[in-house]
């Protein structure tokens, strides 16, 4: 079990502010940003370049629900914004192999990112 299966079943804490049949969106542990919210899919795919195009349903909901949670959160406006970001394999920071979509908001971001 990945470490956000185990979020997902509640054997581990986490502040769950959104789920669904699909999905599941917390708060990461260590916000790199004022909101910093991870969009997990319930089906454990380990990174999105192992994603299947069984998973394309799966893939958009996820994406879809980011522009839901921002827009519970006051934040999908041009003025405010957001940003999201998936992480792939060791250069590109991926840390918990079970794919997540960061949602970044609350600060100005920068580009290029780190
Ligand atoms: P990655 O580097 O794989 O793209 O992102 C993994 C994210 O998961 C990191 O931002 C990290 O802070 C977050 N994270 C790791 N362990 C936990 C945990 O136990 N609970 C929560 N809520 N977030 C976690």
């Amino acid at each position: 079990m990945t470490l956000f299966e185990k979020i997902i079943a509640r054997e581990i804490p986490a502040d769950i502010i959104y789920e669904d049949d699909l999905c599941c969106a917390f708060k990461d542990i260590e916000p790199q940003a004022p909101i910093h919210i991870l969009i997990i899919p319930k089906k454990p795919i380990p990174r999105v370049g192992e994603a299947e195009s069984q998973d394309r349903v799966t893939l958009g909901h996820l994406l879809l629900t980011a522009g839901k949670v921002a827009n519970e959160l006051g934040i999908n406006s041009t003025d405010e914004g957001f940003r999201l970001v998936i992480n792939n394999g060791k250069a590109g920071g991926e840390a918990v192999p079970h794919l997540h979509v960061h949602l970044l908001a609350g600060r100005q971001m920068e580009w290029p990112p780190g």
